[in-house]
């Protein structure tokens, strides 16, 4: 490494780089091929929501001029949905955006942030780049143990970062416990309940959490625009908390943090109820297929309600992983997540779905 790195903080140089899906033109690169199915970030199969387009169509003339970086549009969509003021919302360049300013706002190198094992990567990636330290609480059954994280908050802990469901796994905590963890946790710790596959939930499992920022004023909730909504190129999302949280959150934020493009298509997206609905639909079928293949397979799989399911291959997940992407086919090695035994593989098409589990069924021989 060159001096001048050398000389940077120990807690940004031993920042695990993040490791994402592979790109399907990366793959065509490499290997020329005509067939690619790419399941590797959740993303929407569908495609962008069709009113997202139309909006973006409509702001192209304009781009010569900086976006609003109030997002009073967007703003205003959102704060209307959900019976909020506009200073109760953040927007942000992706959701991953809001995460990282959380920790720019709330963290600081003698501060720490808790997460569970084997949830989102980002939460530890944006805690180390402020130099706080993570504490991480061990899963139970792969999903977040509630109790536990409640008991390791001590003195310095400013942050506890939740994902509902849970990015790999899929783990889901009905919305009554996590209420009853809100409970218990100081008023003076933030709890991120980072909600980026919420519109999946089915009715059943639906809770309403920004409901609970009248009771809690230590709570935000990240939603994201790049799952259901299918917009994840654009990098949209939001946070929802107090008007005081938002406001300091607001200090660290780059003015113009969220494009024009990106504000306009989200708040279109957003009242784009048909594709919601198809989204949601395509997805529960989707993850039955995934889920009937395992079975066929003998593969164990972790119960998901996300559009992901994480599949226990075996210790030869990454040769596997290598198989497929020769067939054309890329999916998500979570090795460094510490669950090297398991693929994800996100939702697609009915049709890419079974493309990947003919091309499954060859690499495994069955
Ligand atoms: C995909 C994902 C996000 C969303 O990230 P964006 O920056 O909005 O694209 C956030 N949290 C989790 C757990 C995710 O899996």
């Amino acid at each position: 490494m060159i001096d001048l790195c050398e000389l940077a903080p120990q807690y940004v140089k031993t920042i695990a780089p993040y490791q994402p899906g592979k790109p399907m033109s990366e793959l065509q690169r490499e290997l020329g091929l005509s067939k690619i199915v790419k399941l590797a970030s959740n993303e929407n199969p569908l495609g962008p929501s069709p009113l997202a387009l139309e909006a973006i169509h409509r702001a192209l003339p304009d781009l010569a001029l900086y976006p609003d970086g109030n997002g009073f549009e967007l703003k205003t969509s959102l704060a209307e949905m959900h019976q909020l003021e506009l200073s109760n919302i953040v927007l942000g360049n992706g959701s991953n955006d809001v995460l990282e300013l959380i920790a720019r706002a709330f963290l600081s190198p003698d501060t720490e942030a808790i997460y569970s094992q084997y949830a989102f990567a980002v939460y530890p990636l944006v805690t180390q780049a402020v130099g706080a330290k993570g504490k991480v609480v061990p899963a139970k059954d792969y999903g977040h143990d509630l109790e536990a994280i409640a008991q390791s908050v001590s003195e310095k802990t400013r942050v506890v970062f939740i994902a509902n469901p849970n990015n790999p796994t899929g783990h889901f905590i009905a919305g009554d416990e996590i209420k009853a963890f809100l409970q218990k946790i100081p008023k003076n710790v933030l709890v991120v309940l980072d909600e980026a596959y919420t519109e999946y939930l089915d009715d059943q499992l639906t809770y309403n959490a920004i409901d609970w920022l009248n009771h809690f004023d230590n709570l935000i909730v990240t939603r994201s625009f790049s799952k259901a909504y299918g917009l994840a190129g654009l990098r949209v999302g939001c946070g929802f908390a107090h008007q005081d949280v938002i406001a300091l959150i607001n200090r660290v934020r780059q003015p113009f943090n969220v494009n024009q493009l990106a504000l306009v298509a989200a708040e279109a997206a957003l009242h784009d109820k048909d594709f919601l609905d198809k989204t949601r639909a395509i997805n529960q079928a989707g993850l039955l297929q995934l889920e009937n293949a395992c079975r066929t397979f003998d593969l164990s799989f972790i119960p998901s309600v996300g559009n992901f399911l994480a599949i226990k291959i075996g210790d030869n997940a990454l040769e596997v992983y290598q198989q497929l992407l020769k067939r054309g086919v890329i999916v998500r090695p979570i090795a460094n997540y510490h669950m090297p035994n398991y693929l994800r593989v996100s939702v697609g098409l009915p049709e890419e779905n079974s493309f990947f589990i003919d091309q499954l069924r060859i690499v495994l021989q069955h």
